[in-house]
């Protein structure tokens, strides 16, 4: 997978996105210019013992960039490449993410700069334990909800409750989202990212006058929200002609078996050299001749670089920010469909979302319930978005963002500012 070495931060990338929107739009520019920067950000560096009996300094980072409509929401990642920076952009794009949904929500985000799969079940369980005491005065379920993101799972959010909880002396589980169901996580929040993209695929295909019947399909990623849209995508007949991981990828012309590649992800730690395909490159994935290209791994994957190369019709960003400015332009100008991040990729957060009112409530729905919501708000906001960018003649991004920006900057405005 490509590493994040282009010069272009995702700080830049989420600046230079939210400037091109927000400049043209008739919002004061105290309030403008306020939206530029996070609310609120915290840089920790925390011990943690070592399974060899090293102590080992982590840094982690959570970052509030606006909480106008509602408490923080943004997830937790672990990853080597993350840095303060990324974290900042990460929680700007929740704003946007849960603005465009209608969620209750402010954006937040966190991170430490670690390699989990370098690391034994007992180390990130001390680290994690260790990281949200350091953040403990920051996070709860009325002012900034974690939840999961790239290589944290219900496990890690298992701990992150307890440690508050315990620290706060009452279990709180609205503290944060993607727990185990046991815990008070919610039934589908484990495939809503997936599920979420896949309504968007679904309505993109509508508009486009195409059929999921042998669409052609290509993932990169197969982590939670990769494995779970390649799944869904085969059962509505799609075919999946290509899937890359963090060691290698797979193709095959006829279409690859999901059951297979799972088989082997979970026999070999990856879904590489799979009975039945040829090996695929990522750079090669990008440019396999398909329908819809999933980019589901970390930021900064489409660039100047491959842009041209790819053949997609549409483009679903089950990651954030895995498009730059100039890839975004380039794909644009050749017509093809990009569904951003901020809307493509909702459908984790809008169940958290529901997992933190059932939280709060103390009450437990169907997996069909969720469902119904879920469908309802992912197909609504597409349809929403969609209608803005047909009426002002820009890309789903734009209107996207244009949609996010005014709804945040209506609220900052109404609540006025306090001294
Ligand atoms: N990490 C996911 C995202 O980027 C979900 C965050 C959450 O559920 O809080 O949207």
């Amino acid at each position: 997978m490509k590493k994040n070495t282009c010069h272009q931060s995702a700080l830049d990338v989420a600046l230079l996105q939210y400037d091109s929107v927000a400049e043209k739009l008739d919002i004061e520019p105290g309030i403008r210019e306020t939206l530029r920067h996070p609310q609120f950000a915290v840089e920790v560096a925390f011990p943690v013992k070592m399974d060899d009996g090293t102590v080992k300094v982590f840094k982690g980072y959570r970052v509030i960039h606006n909480n106008a409509r509602g408490p923080g929401k943004g997830g937790v990642r672990y990853h080597p490449d993350v840095t303060f920076d990324e974290v900042k952009a990460l929680s700007m794009w929740m704003t946007w993410k849960c603005a465009v949904v209608g969620l209750p929500f402010g954006g937040a985000k966190g991170g430490v700069t670690c390699n989990p799969l370098e690391m034994s079940k007992g180390e990130i369980e001390r680290l994690t334990r260790r990281f949200t005491s350091e953040i403990s005065n920051v996070i709860g379920p009325t002012t900034d909800i974690p939840g999961p993101d790239v290589f944290t799972n219900p496990q890690v959010m298992a701990w992150m409750m307890d440690t508050y909880s315990t620290q706060k002396g009452e279990l709180t589980p609205g503290v944060v989202t993607g727990k185990p169901i046991p815990l008070g996580g919610s039934l589908g929040r484990n495939s809503a990212t997936a599920k979420g993209v896949v309504i968007c695929i679904r309505e993109a295909v509508k508009e486009l006058g195409l059929s999921l019947n042998n669409l052609k399909i290509a993932v990169q990623g197969y982590g939670n929200v990769g494995l779970n849209a390649v799944s869904m995508l085969h059962d509505y007949g799609c075919k999946i002609v290509g899937v890359t991981d963090i060691m290698g990828g797979v193709y095959c012309e006829n279409g690859l078996d999901p059951k297979a590649l799972t088989n082997q992800l979970e026999k070999t730690g990856s879904i590489e050299g799979t009975p039945g395909t040829d090996d695929l490159s990522n750079e090669d994935l990008f440019g396999l001749d398909c329908d819809v290209l999933i980019p589901a791994a970390i930021g900064n994957q489409i660039t100047q670089d491959n842009a041209e190369t790819i053949k997609a019709k549409i483009i679903a960003e089950g990651a954030n920010g895995p498009t730059t400015p100039e890839a975004d332009k380039i794909l644009c100008d050749k017509g093809v469909m990009i569904i951003p991040d901020v809307l493509a990729n909702a459908g984790g957060v809008t169940v958290s979302y529901f997992e933190w009112v059932q939280n709060l409530m103390r009450y437990y729905w169907s997996e069909e319930e969720v469902h119904e919501r879920l469908e309802r708000i992912m197909t609504e906001s597409f349809t929403a978005v969609l209608g803005a960018a047909k009426e002002k003649g820009t890309s789903l991004r734009a209107a996207a963002y244009n949609l996010a920006i005014l709804r945040v900057s209506e609220a900052m405005k109404l609540r006025g500012i306090s001294s």
